[in-house]
Parts: C-alpha cells; sequence; structure tokens
C-alpha cells in the first residue's frame, strides 16, 4: 500500500476531536477538490506492506486513516479488517465519491465520510449509495464556503435524510464559524458546528508537532526544517529529551515540502 505519513496527534476533525491518534495517510485520490488542503498527498509516498502499517500503529488504540482518499487502495478493507482485529477504534475519513460496501460493519469503526458541495467543484462525484451504510457511529462531513454551498447542503439532506451525524464545517477549517453558526441555527437543522482543531493549533502546516511516529518499523521523528529553525537549537534539543526519543534508531524525517519552500533539500518522501 502506497503510504505518504504515519504520525502521532490529536484527531483534529469531527466527533473525535483532542483525542490522541495514529494517523496513516494513504497516498492519491480519485477527486479534485478546488480548495484542497492535502495535495501533498497526491503523489510519492513509500510502498509498506500491511503488516508493516500495523507494526507503525504498534499499540496505538486509536487510528484514524485518511488521504488522499483511502479507499482507492486495494487493500483498504483488509487493513480496516486487521485494525479491527486488533481492536482499535478506526476513524476511516473517506471523500464520498468511492464504493464504500466494504468497510467492515463493525462497531470499532467509525465512517467519517464527506458530501462534496459546489464550491469544490466535486459535487456530482458522490456515490449516494454509501449513505445507507452511515449510523448514529459514524458521521457526515459538509465543508460549506458560501451560501450557495450551505443551500446546496440544506437541499441534499433534505432530499437524502441519513440516521447519522451531519457536521458542519467552514471551508478552510477555522473561518467563517459564526456565520456558519448562525446558518445553522436559523435552518433548524441537528447538526453540529466544527472548526478544524489542528488548523487552530499549527495553521497549514503539515501533520506532525511535537510528536513521533514510525516508518518502516523505526521509531521517527517527524519535524520539518521549518520548526527546527523556530525552535532553535538548544530549544529543539530540550523538545526531543522532552519528548522521550532517546532510541539510537531514531531517524529523523524531513519533509521536502517545506525544506522546498525555503530552498533545502528535495529529495522525495521522508528521509
Ligand atoms: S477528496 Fe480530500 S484529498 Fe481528495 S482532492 Fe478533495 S479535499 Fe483533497
Amino acid at each position: 500500500m502506497r503510504i505518504c505519513e504515519c504520525f502521532k496527534s490529536i484527531q483534529g476533525e469531527g466527533l473525535m476531536m483532542g483525542v490522541p491518534t495514529f494517523f496513516v495517510r494513504t497516498v492519491g485520490c480519485n477527486l479534485s477538490c478546488s480548495w484542497c488542503d492535502t495535495r501533498y498527498s497526491m503523489e510519492g509516498g513509500t510502498e509498506m506492506s500491511l503488516e508493516e502499517i500495523m507494526g507503525a500503529v504498534g499499540d496505538s488504540p486509536r487510528v484514524c486513516v485518511t488521504g488522499g482518499e483511502p479507499m482507492i487502495q486495494p487493500d483498504m478493507p483488509e487493513l480496516l479488517r486487521m485494525l479491527v482485529s486488533a481492536g482499535k477504534q478506526v476513524v476511516l475519513e473517506t471523500n464520498g465519491a468511492t464504493d464504500l460496501s466494504q468497510v467492515p460493519d463493525d462497531p470499532l469503526v467509525m465512517i467519517s465520510m464527506d458530501i462534496k458541495c459546489p464550491s469544490s467543484g466535486m459535487a456530482d462525484r458522490m456515490l449516494k449509495g454509501n449513505l445507507r451504510l452511515l449510523s448514529r457511529k459514524d458521521q457526515l462531513k459538509l465543508i460549506v464556503a458560501d451560501d450557495a454551498d450551505f443551500d446546496y447542503a440544506v437541499r441534499f439532506l433534505d432530499e437524502n435524510p441519513v440516521d447519522t451525524n451531519i457536521i458542519f464545517g467552514p471551508v478552510g477549517g477555522t473561518g467563517k464559524l459564526d456565520w456558519l453558526v448562525s446558518r445553522v441555527l436559523d435552518s433548524g437543522l441537528d447538526a453540529r458546528v466544527l472548526p478544524q482543531l489542528h488548523k487552530i493549533i499549527w495553521g497549514d502546516r503539515r501533520a506532525v508537532r511535537g510528536l513521533h511516529g514510525h516508518l518502516h518499523g523505526r521509531l521517527c521523528i517527524l519535524a520539518a526544517l521549518e520548526d527546527i529553525v523556530n525552535l532553535g537549537g538548544h530549544l529543539f534539543i530540550a523538545f526531543l529529551r522532552n519528548a522521550r526519543i532517546d532510541e539510537p534508531s531514531a531517524v529523523m524525517c524531513l519533509y521536502p515540502q517545506f525544506t522546498k519552500a525555503k530552498g533545502g533539500p528535495s529529495e522525495e518522501g521522508p528521509v
């Protein structure tokens, strides 16, 4: 399976927001949303076997499988079954444009599915048949940019009633929340309005921060040059000690998306 990155952080979206979670981000997507914030996951990455991924997950009790679009990976249903068999609580983040019938029907698996609104340019790509697979343990996310998106979302939910948790969020994760709250309250919908917590904490910076993960079974420190420069030498060493990263096999993962932008190394994938 093609993996973009594995890392431990807190869940930044939806009902599980704030809880420590191990993230497995796959490479590639079958959509091309106008406001996509994970374009770095569209290509490259590292080939990992399902066993290697399970090894990276280790004893983390919660796993978020995300992308890109994880369900375009042929082995994804098998990985989900392996995670469930290991007792992991799984959140599957999916864009709603792939068939979800092979997702294990298990209380441990939360399907977190999008309905794309017109501003994404992908609204006509949704597979409505997936809606019947959603239940109260799952969530349906509608990311809206403007009134036209919100009106579309209300019509969609009226025409396609679902018995699951409805979540509205603003494009970009943090802006226009007061506008969105007003629109939801005026609509009478029984829905949540949520920001993206990771955007509030870290802005648009990718993955991490201050946490360790695994690559090919080795303990890794996930960091960007930007983080190291911002922290300064002494502070960064203090951060490492604080994070208890002291295994001799620890390796530093520098992400080229940041370093390229700053004129640094240009290798593909973590090094
Ligand atoms: S579905 Fe998600 S990953 Fe794919 S293009 Fe849209 S926002 Fe990006």
